[in-house]
C-alpha cells in the first residue's frame, strides 16, 4: 500500500530479470522502496502523525495515518522545467500526492542559458535541485534560513530523478528509466505532462550530426568548449582560410535564442578572445534567417534596431535565407529572393530554430481518441489545460497546445444568447453582452474581443444602428483570424503550470487558462538590449538602447525566485565585468 507509485515495478523488475532494481529484492521477497520514494511516504506519515517515533514511521498511528494519505489522489508530474516546477511550488500537498520525474534533477532557468555558453554566467549559477524546491516550495525566509541552518524539512514532493519513456493512458502507468539505465513502472491518478520540446530541425539534413543546439545545461557546456577548440585549433594551422573557417561561427535562427547567443559571444570575442587568440580578431559570426527579418514575432522597431546593432557589432545578419544542409564545416544555404545558393564555413555552428514535440508526447498524442490529437503541433488541450481525447492527463508548457475553438462555430448561439429582445438583430449593448459571453466562453481570445468591442460602428456595414447575424459572423471571424497560439516560453510555461495547480486546489476550473503577457526582453550585445513591455489597455511600449540593459539584467534576476540564484548570478556578472570570462576549457 506504501508503495503506491511503485506498485507495478517489483513485477517489471522480476520479469525482465534486473532483480535488485530499485532496491526491491525479488528473491528475498522483501520489499525495500526506491530511495526518493520511501523517504517521501516516511515524511508524509511524519506530517500526519506527531507520535510516529523514527523515520521509519513505526507504529499504528503512523499506518493510519499513511493509510489516510494514500487515499489522495496521485498526481505524476513530468518534467521539472517553468511549467512543472510552477505546479509543484503551488499545488496543494495536503490534498494530492504529487510526485515529480524528469531525467535532470534541478530546474534551469533557461533565459540565462545564451550567457553560460561564454562563461558571462555559470550553468551551476542558474540551476536549482528540485528537492530544494521540493521543500521550500513557498521560497519563504523562514524555510530558506532552515535551510541554511540544515534544518530538517518534510520534503512535500516526491522527486524521482528518471527519464519517463512511455505512458500507457490505458493503465495509467508512466515507464521510466533512471541513470543507469534500470527501468521501472510509476502509477497516477492524474498525469501532468511538462516536458517541454526539442530542437525543430525541420529535417535539415546534417543538422543533429554537425550543428549543436542551445536547449540544455549538457548543450551549453558542448558550445562553450567548441569556441574555445575551434580557435585553439585555428592556432596551431599556418593556412588562412582554413584558420578563418576554424575561427567562425554560424547561428541559424534569428528568433531570442540565436540572437542572444550571437550578441553574447560578440561580447565574448570583444572583451576576452580578441586579448588572448590573435585568431579571433577576425572571428566571423554569421546570424542566418529564413524570414524578412530576425526576431520577427517581436515589434517592427524592435527587429530593425536588433539588426542594426548587431550589424555594428559584426555580425554578419543574413536574412531570407534557408539552410539546406548542414555540412560537417560549412552550411549550405539558398537565398529565398535570388534562388543562388551558397556555402558558409564555420569551425562552430549553433542551431536554434523553434520546437517540436519530444517522442513520448507524440506518442501520447497518438493514444487519444478519435482525431482529438490529429495535426496538433503538441498535446492539444483544451482552456482548462486537460488533454484532448485522453482521459486525466493534463499538459502544461511547451508540450502543450491550447485548442483555439472558433467563435464562427458558435456564431447561432452566440447571437441568440447576446438577442435579448429576440428582434434577429443586436443593438450596440446587445452586442456588448455577446462579446461578454463570448470572453467568458472563449477565454483564449478574450485579448481580442476587447479589442474589437469598439468597433461597432464600423461592423455596421448597412448603418442601420444594429447588427444582423452576417456581419456579427464578420467580427467573429476577424477575432479567430487574430487568435494564435501561445508562444513556447517560460512566461507562457509558468503561467500555466501555476494556474493549473490552483485548479486542482480548487477544483474550479474558471473561465479557463488566460495568458496574461507581460511583455518581451532580448539582450543585443555591447550592453544594449531592447524591450516590449505591455502597458495599460494592453498597449505595448517598445524600448531600445543601452539602459534597457540594465532592465533586462533587473528583469531576470527579479524573475529568480531562489536568492542563491539570484547571489550566484549577480557575483558571476560583477566577475565577468571585473576580471573577464574565463577563458579555460575544462
Ligand atoms: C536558450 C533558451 C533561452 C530562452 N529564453 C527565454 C526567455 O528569455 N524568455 C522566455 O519566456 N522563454 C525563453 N525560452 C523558452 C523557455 O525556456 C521555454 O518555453 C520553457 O522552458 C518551456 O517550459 P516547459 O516547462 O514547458 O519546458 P522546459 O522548461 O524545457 O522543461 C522540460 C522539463 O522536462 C524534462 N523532460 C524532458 N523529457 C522528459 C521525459 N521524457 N520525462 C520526464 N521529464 C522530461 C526536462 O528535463 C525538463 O526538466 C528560452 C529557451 C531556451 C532554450
Amino acid at each position: 500500500m506504501a508503495l503506491r507509485w511503485l506498485a507495478r515495478a517489483s513485477l517489471l523488475a522480476t520479469s525482465t530479470g534486473v532483480v535488485g532494481v530499485l532496491g526491491f529484492s525479488a528473491a528475498e521477497n522483501s520489499l525495500e522502496p526506491v530511495r526518493p520514494l520511501a523517504a517521501f511516504i516516511r515524511d508524509c506519515k511524519k506530517k500526519n502523525d506527531d507520535d510516529a517515533t523514527d523515520n521509519n514511521g513505526g507504529g499504528d498511528k503512523a499506518i493510519a495515518a499513511a493509510k489516510v494519505v494514500a487515499e489522495r489522489p496521485r498526481v505524476l508530474v513530468l518534467g521539472s522545467g517553468w511549467a512543472a516546477q510552477a505546479f509543484v511550488r503551488d499545488v496543494d500537498t495536503q490534498q494530492f500526492d504529487v510526485c515529480q520525474v524528469s531525467p535532470v534533477n534541478y530546474f534551469l532557468f533557461t533565459p540565462l542559458l545564451p550567457s553560460t555558453t561564454v562563461g558571462t554566467t555559470e550553468v551551476r549559477s542558474i540551476i536549482e535541485s528540485n528537492r530544494v524546491i521540493a521543500s521550500f516550495r513557498n521560497h519563504s525566509l523562514s524555510s530558506r534560513l532552515a535551510y541554511i541552518l540544515r534544518m530538517r524539512t518534510p520534503r512535500e514532493v516526491a522527486c524521482v530523478e528518471g527519464e519517463a519513456l512511455e505512458v500507457s493512458a490505458s493503465e495509467k502507468r508512466v515507464r521510466c528509466k533512471n541513470s543507469r539505465g534500470d527501468e521501472f513502472d510509476l502509477e497516477y491518478d492524474r498525469l501532468i505532462v511538462a516536458v517541454g520540446s526539442q530542437c525543430n530541425t525541420f529535417g535539415t539534413p546534417g543538422v543533429t550530426e554537425n550543428a549543436h543546439f542551445l536547449k540544455s545545461v549538457r548543450d551549453a557546456n558542448t558550445i562553450r568548449g567548441a569556441v574555445i577548440d575551434s580557435l585553439e585549433s585555428a592556432s596551431c594551422i599556418t593556412e588562412a582560410t582554413e584558420k578563418k573557417r576554424l575561427a567562425s561561427t554560424v547561428v541559424v535562427g534569428g528568433g531570442p535564442t540565436g540572437v542572444e547567443f550571437a550578441a553574447e559571444l560578440v561580447d565574448y570575442i570583444r572583451s576576452d578572445l580578441s586579448n588572448l587568440y590573435d585568431e579571433a580578431r577576425n572571428a566571423r559570426v554569421t546570424l542566418i534567417q529564413s524570414a524578412d527579418h530576425i526576431l520577427n514575432t517581436y515589434d517592427k522597431k524592435i527587429s530593425e534596431y536588433a539588426e542594426e546593432t548587431l550589424a555594428h557589432a559584426n555580425v554578419d545578419v543574413v536574412t531570407n535565407t534557408r539552410v539546406l544542409e548542414v555540412k560537417e564545416s560549412c552550411v549550405v544555404v539558398k537565398d529565398k529572393k535570388t534562388g543562388v545558393v551558397r556555402e558558409v564555413p564555420y569551425g562552430v555552428c549553433v542551431w536554434s530554430t523553434g520546437v517540436a514535440s519530444l517522442p513520448l508526447t507524440k506518442a501520447l498524442m497518438a493514444q487519444a481518441s478519435g482525431n482529438a490529437q490529429a495535426r496538433a503541433r503538441a498535446l492539444r488541450v483544451n482552456a482548462g489545460l486537460e488533454a484532448m481525447g485522453l482521459k486525466d492527463i493534463w499538459a502544461t508548457g511547451d508540450a502543450a497546445a491550447v485548442d483555439n475553438p472558433k467563435l464562427r462555430a458558435q456564431l447561432k448561439d452566440l447571437f441568440a444568447e447576446a438577442d435579448a429582445d429576440n428582434s434577429g438583430y443586436l443593438d450596440k449593448d446587445e452586442y456588448n453582452n455577446c462579446l461578454a459571453i463570448a470572453a467568458r466562453k472563449f477565454p483564449q481570445s478574450a485579448e481580442h474581443i476587447r479589442k474589437v468591442a469598439k468597433y461597432f460602428a464600423d461592423a455596421d456595414l448597412d448603418h442601420d444602428g444594429r447588427l444582423s447575424m452576417t456581419e456579427l459572423d464578420a467580427v467573429l471571424d476577424a477575432v479567430d483570424k487574430k487568435t494564435r497560439a501561445y508562444p513556447a516560453t517560460a512566461q507562457v510555461a509558468a503561467q500555466q503550470g501555476s494556474w493549473l495547480a490552483h485548479r486542482f486546489n480548487t477544483d474550479d476550473v474558471g473561465a479557463g487558462f488566460i495568458y496574461q503577457h507581460k511583455g518581451e526582453l532580448c539582450y543585443l550585445g555591447n550592453e544594449k538590449a531592447a524591450a516590449g513591455l505591455v502597458g495599460s489597455g494592453n498597449q505595448e511600449v517598445v524600448l531600445v538602447g543601452e539602459t534597457v540593459s540594465a532592465l533586462w539584467h533587473g528583469a531576470y534576476f527579479a524573475m529568480m525566485r531562489d536568492q542563491r540564484m539570484k547571489l550566484k548570478v549577480g557575483f558571476d556578472w560583477a566577475k565577468a565585468r571585473v576580471f573577464g570570462r574565463d577563458t579555460s576549457r575544462c
